[in-house]
């Protein structure tokens, strides 16, 4: 273990690292605001004809089906399990 992943010994502190959304690193402080920017661009990319694609929900971008999200059942960095239930029910 390096330096810089010693503050994860302490869970209460660790920013979860929980999946990937549309390929990028998704953490657990930003999923709320991530997702739902997600939705908003793909708004956008339809309004000015980018896709084909509709246009998603949050609800609907987190749904394993569509391929937006992967998600970890745990995080690499602390090893707390991520209640993923709990994180949709928040947006
Ligand atoms: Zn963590």
């Amino acid at each position: 273990m390096n330096k810089k992943n010693i503050k994860y010994n302490d869970i209460s502190l660790c920013n979860c690292f929980i999946g990937f959304l549309s390929g990028e690193n998704l953490y657990i402080d930003d999923f709320y605001v991530e997702v739902n920017k997600l939705s908003k661009d793909l708004i956008l990319y339809k309004k000015h004809g980018l896709t084909k694609r509709e246009p998603l929900s949050p609800k609907q971008l987190v749904d394993n089906r569509r391929g937006y999200l992967s998600r970890f059942n745990f995080c690499p960095y602390c090893g707390k399990e991520i209640n993923w239930k709990k994180l949709i029910n928040t947006l």
